[in-house]
């Protein structure tokens, strides 16, 4: 079966011929015009015969154009060449302006060549293809110089014709119009020739991408079938359209994936058939960027013939010939339905919790974003983030198992939905953290109300396959445009709210203010200043006495960081240790602090030939650093120290919720000889159970509880509790913040063993307690 493409391609070519006769016949025509502008003559004669001969003449050739536009090109061409011949004939027959115009210098030639080139043009017309490369050949140079020669002759006729003889005349500008329209049936067939030589041409690029302009013409048209029968099987839908734009061709694909027949759409033009959805302005866009010789591609949503909807990918490209001009279209279009729901997957995915399916995170930031930019735009609302960070997951976790505290994240999330309204979001954040974004807002009070409210509806347990299940969440909030005009910064007020939140034990609500962003501004002031200091030079240690409380003789020393920042000057600990462990700067402060305090452990040492010991305080991020045993042994060799010179001071937190990691560091600690004491203990945890499962060697009782000693029976009550558990688990105790001798008779009598104070000593610099070591050395009596 000859392809569609092959049968469609001949009407394709017949199209552009046309064009270009009209526009070579254009201008003979108006050469001829201007010829025959001429006063009309006042009696009829042989040479106005003449005239109304070349006037058939030339409406038999705008018949041929017309036969050209419709039928087909051999016949046509054949036509048109007969008519040339009898145009040539009539001119050549033998009146007095004939003759005449033949007398002229050159004319006999000139026609002479006019006739010859017919005469040739006559047997190849008449084969049943044309063989176009060949006409072009052969005969576009030649028609050139004749015509050229034809132009002289008329010049010369023009001269001639300015002769006084009216009659003469008429019959010489006919002739000269005779002439001429030869010479345009001529063109004619030559433009044709060359016409149908360069759609050659461009047949065989189109099929190899490679102009081989000596390419036979079977090898053509075989390429050809072949590219027919690509385009027709191709999996894509290919159609063709003129240079106007109007679809020419559709291959079978377009059916199968539309449902519209080919035949619905041939003659449309492109950019407006049923499945394109283009308004008129994104037409327009269309045409201007193919007008400028660019490739148009889009992918939109269509809908079938049954209205199914899928979608397109269309490419559309200008085709050009040889001379760059524009003759088609070629309109490429895909079904790239499939490749688009995996994308919306992947997408979904992106923006989407896979547990709750709420949207996560990023969506929720992105919602924000447009909120924020909507109200900016449009109405100046409030829009509101509440960070919801949920309590007891772990717990359940534990308890229950990670399935049920994934059933209990989802019914959290539906509690959640269910109290926002039309324009809010719930997201997940991750973990045991939701975000919620409440949109359009007028009234601040109102979103503090809801959040309160939202605080209160998870005081009633959740149902979880018929366990009641009871947990509670802490809420901190932040107002666009109030607290910040971006997502981001929103998420940080959010974020420091909630923490205030916590810090206040949690199950409340929050919103940031002026004091958090007081404080947040301080804080990043400080971690700036901090980086460096070490550097700086800027840290040194206080050492503060601790006495054997029964006799007040000094047995060693706490050691106390000191930070005197050249912007800040003397700086807490309390303010910047918990800063230095959020940012790990502690992991090198605090190896400095062991180095430093071992050095002057020795020097006492050796000074006082005491086998005194060393305080030190180690953070819960430096004992976890994998590096710490390590260090510490190293510092104790470099300085000759063993290990039971020192004590590492841990705070109880450390102890929560250990893995099992902290009580290996602390065997091999201990391994070495090196004593773990537990800081500020009380403060924290009330479960003790701990003591008896981590090897610790003392207990320092904080000084919360010395505070009140002896007065306060409920701080006397504890204090003599503590010291009894610890005694009955083998564990020394050390009593912090004594600044009374009552409190250290009453600790004492309890069987406290060791204290520390203001009674026996501030934090005091190196030279200070060196010359207060010596002092009680000497002077205190042996215990
Ligand atoms: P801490 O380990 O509980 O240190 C005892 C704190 O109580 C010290 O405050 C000390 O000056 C103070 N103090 C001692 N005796 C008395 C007293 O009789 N009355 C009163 N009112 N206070 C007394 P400081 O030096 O400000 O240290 C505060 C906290 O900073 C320390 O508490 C400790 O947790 C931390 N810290 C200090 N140096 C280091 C260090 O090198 N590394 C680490 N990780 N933390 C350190
Ligand atoms: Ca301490
Ligand atoms: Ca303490």
């Amino acid at each position: 079966m000859k392809s569609k493409v092959a049968s469609a391609l001949p009407q394709l070519l017949l199209a552009l011929l046309v064009l270009a006769i009209v526009a070579s016949l254009g201008v003979a025509g108006l050469r001829l015009r201007e010829r025959l502008n001429a006063p009309p003559p006042d009696t009829p004669n042989a040479a106005h015969a003449l005239a109304s001969t070349t006037e058939r003449a030339l409406l038999r050739v705008a018949l041929t154009i017309g036969r050209l536009q419709t039928g087909e090109a051999p016949v046509a061409l054949r036509e048109a060449h007969a008519q040339l011949a009898a145009v040539l004939t009539e001119a050549g027959a033998s009146t007095p302006a004939a003759s005449q115009l033949l007398a002229l210098p050159d004319a006999a030639a000139a026609w002479g060549e006019a006739r010859g080139l017919a005469d040739e043009l006559a047997p190849l017309v008449k084969l049943p293809q044309l063989d176009a490369p060949l006409l072009a050949g052969r005969f576009v140079p030649r028609l050139d110089a004749t015509a050229a020669r034809i132009g002289k002759v008329a010049d010369a006729a023009d001269a001639a014709s300015r002769q006084p003889d009216p009659d003469h005349n008429a019959d010489l500008r006919a002739l000269i119009a005779l002439a001429l329209a030869g010479l345009a049936g001529l063109l004619l067939a030559g433009t044709l020739a060359h016409r149908q030589s360069q759609l050659a041409r461009l047949r065989e690029q189109v099929a190899h991408g490679i102009a081989e302009r000596t390419v036979g013409q079977q090898q053509t048209s075989e390429r050809l079938v072949t590219l027919s029968h690509a385009i027709e099987q191709s999996p894509a839908i290919v159609l063709i359209a003129d240079a106007s734009g109007c679809v020419e061709y559709a291959n079978p694909r377009f059916e199968t994936v539309t449902g519209y027949p080919v035949s619905e759409i041939l003659g449309k033009r492109v950019g407006t058939l049923p499945t394109d959805r283009l308004d008129a302005d994104e037409r327009a866009q269309m045409w201007a960027e193919l007008s400028a010789g660019k490739i148009w591609q889009r992918e939109s949503e269509s809908r079938t013939r049954r209205d199914d909807p899928y979608w397109e990918r269309t490419q559309i490209a200008p085709v050009r010939d040889l001379q760059g001009e524009l003759t088609h279209f070629v309109v490429v279009k895909e079904d790239v339905s499939e490749r688009k729901q995996f994308e919306a997957k992947l997408l979904r995915q992106a923006r989407y919790d896979e547990l709750t399916g709420l949207p996560n995170r990023l969506l929720a930031m992105e919602r924000l974003t447009a909120e924020i930019d909507r109200s900016d735009r449009a109405d100046g609302a409030i829009s509101a983030l509440l960070f919801v960070d949920v309590q007891g997951l772990k717990r359940v976790n534990d308890s229950y198992g990670h399935s049920f505290g994934d059933r209990l994240l989802v019914a959290i999330g539906m509690r959640l939905l269910e109290r926002i309204g039309r324009h809010d979001m719930v997201a997940r954040f991750g973990g045991d953290e939701f975000l919620l974004l409440l949109a359009r807002r007028s009234d601040v009070g109102a979103v503090r109300r809801f959040a309160k409210e939202l605080v209160k509806a998870f005081t009633s347990a959740i149902d979880i396959q018929g366990q009641q299940v009871h947990t509670s969440i802490t809420v901190g909030g932040a107002l666009a445009p109030l607290d910040g005009r971006d997502a981001d910064t929103l998420l940080r007020c959010a974020d420091t709210a909630r923490s205030h939140a916590k810090a206040e034990g949690g199950s409340t609500c929050r919103f940031y203010d002026e004091s958090m962003r007081r404080r947040a501004l301080e804080t990043a002031q400080l971690d700036n200043l901090l980086r460096g200091a070490l550097e700086r030079n800027e840290f040194s240690l206080a050492y503060q006495p601790v006495v054997d409380l029964a006799s007040g003789r000094p047995i060693g020393a706490e050691a106390l960081l000191r930070w005197n920042s050249p912007v800040l000057g003397p700086v807490s600990p309390d303010r910047f240790i918990q800063l230095a462990e959020e940012t790990s700067l502690i992991v090198p402060i605090g190896e400095w602090v062991l180095e430093q305090a071992c050095r002057e452990l020795a020097a006492w040492r050796e000074m006082l030939n005491l086998p005194l010991h060393m305080a030190i305080n180690v953070s819960s991020r430096q004992f976890h650093d994998y590096r710490f045993v390590d260090r510490v042994q190293t510092i104790l060799q470099n300085h000759e120290l063993p290990g039971d010179a020192i004590v590492l001071e841990l705070t109880e937190r450390l102890f929560l919720g250990d893995d099992g990691t902290s009580i290996e560091v602390m065997r091999e600690l201990a391994e070495q000889g090196v004593r773990i004491a537990i800081d500020d203990f009380g403060t924290g945890y009330s479960s003790l159970s701990y003591l008896s499962r981590f090897p610790v060697h003392l207990v320092k009782i904080d000084r919360a509880f010395v505070k009140g000693l002896p007065e306060d029976s409920e701080s006397a009550g504890l204090s003599a509790a503590i010291v009894a558990m610890a005694g009955a688990l083998g564990l020394e105790v050390i009593c912090e913040g004594v600044e009374t001798p009552e409190q250290q008779t009453y600790l004492a009598g309890l069987g406290a063993q060791h204290g520390q104070g203001w009674l026996f000593g501030k934090p005091l610099p190196s030279a200070d307690i060196r010359q207060l070591l010596l002092n009680r050395a000497s002077s205190a009596p042996a215990a």
